[in-house]
């Protein structure tokens, strides 16, 4: 019995664990954990389509266009 206990306690922890390290991966990506009602840069309302489509999202459609365009990220 206390096999069993242990071993779920033991996958709990290893999930928190799982948890803790992708907020922090989103945090060091320079991601919030949350979406942005407004945009970062221009302060337009983000759509709620745009915002659960892109999670932690913090620019509109048109700062994200130009931003990707000045790093060379976009394609
Ligand atoms: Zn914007």
């Amino acid at each position: 019995m206390t096999d069993v206990f242990d071993r779920a306690t033991e996958r709990e922890e290893e999930f928190r664990a799982d948890s803790i390290e992708a907020w922090a991966r989103r945090r060091n990506a320079g991601l919030g954990e949350e979406s942005a009602t407004h945009c970062r840069v221009c302060e337009e309302r983000i759509p709620v389509a745009r915002r659960r489509a892109v999670p932690g999202v913090q620019t509109c459609i048109t700062c994200q266009t130009e931003l990707e365009h000045a790093t060379g990220g976009g394609n």
